[in-house]
């Protein structure tokens, strides 16, 4: 059996194959959210990759922030339900889930068996969030991407004050100004990140096994800095961030099974 799962967030859109719950067959990712050519671009992609023709497809599930508004699937489900089934299905010791995307942040506590017992969700401000990191990037004239390589080679992180993102800017653009060093910028920038993010994770109750989700767990700096912050290992995957993805697609599967 193969079901699809679609993840339509603020910042890019996700798609993830999977046979008959367990096997993940192919992901895709495209930037652009709702509203955008994202989703249509990310089928498109995954079509391509996988080789499998999607009219194979036996039930497709949508969901994150424009699942309401995306017409193409079976249904569509929460994203805290899709992040909980996807870490899970990696990680099947998880308890839980730190998702931080492009323009909030949840974590996610499970039982043991898996059911979802509390989340905090941050979608008000986006300190903490991917947002954050992408301003700050631009400013730097830099990759998010390479926030973690440029950040590791930092002796002593800046301190940024400011809990606003728009302070924030200022603060950081004036330490530029200033001479403080870019790596000492970058790793005091994903600490800051961190540290409202931990926060958020203390709230919630974190018991290990602890994973990332969304797209800055590809960021080891923000990862290394929550780890520090909330004394706790968390575990990483490099489809972190199709997590809500490949929860939508098991979801999917469960659906067919009843
Ligand atoms: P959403 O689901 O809200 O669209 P994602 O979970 O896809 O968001 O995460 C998007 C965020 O992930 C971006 O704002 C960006 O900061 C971050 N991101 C994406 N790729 C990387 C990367 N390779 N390294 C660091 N951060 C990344």
């Amino acid at each position: 059996m193969i079901t699809l799962g679609i993840d339509i967030g603020s910042t890019t859109s996700k798609c993830a194959l999977l046979r008959d719950g367990s096997d993940i067959l192919a992901t895709s990712l495209r930037v652009g959210g709702l509203g955008t050519e994202g989703p249509d671009e990310a089928m498109q992609e995954l079509r391509e990759s996988s080789g499998i023709d999607l009219s194979a497809v036996d039930r497709t599930i949508i969901t994150g922030y424009g699942r309401n508004k995306y017409e193409g699937g079976d249904g569509e489900v929460s994203e805290l339900t899709c992040h909980a089934l996807g870490g899970r299905l990696v990680f099947p010791e998880l308890r839980t889930v730190i998702d931080i995307g492009g323009q909030d942040a949840k974590v996610i506590c499970l039982s043991e068996s898996g059911r979802m017992t509390n989340f905090v969700m941050n979608d008000k401000c986006a300190a903490g969030t991917g947002r954050f990191l992408d301003v700050m990037a631009n400013i730097l004239r830099m990759d998010v991407n390479d926030f973690d390589e440029v950040a590791s080679g930092s002796v002593s992180p800046a301190a940024i004050s400011s809990t606003c993102t728009v302070f924030a800017e200022s603060e950081v653009i004036s330490q530029l100004a200033n001479g403080v060093d870019r790596a000492d910028l970058v790793a005091g920038i994903c600490g800051s990140v961190a540290s409202r993010v931990s926060a958020l994770a203390r709230r919630a109750g974190v018991k290990p096994q602890v994973c990332m989700s969304g797209g800055v767990a590809k960021n080891g700096a923000v990862r290394r800095a929550l780890e520090k912050s909330l004394d706790t290992e968390i575990a990483f995957d490099p489809r972190a961030q199709y997590f809500g993805a490949i929860g939508a697609a098991l979801y999917a599967y469960r659906q067919l099974q009843q």
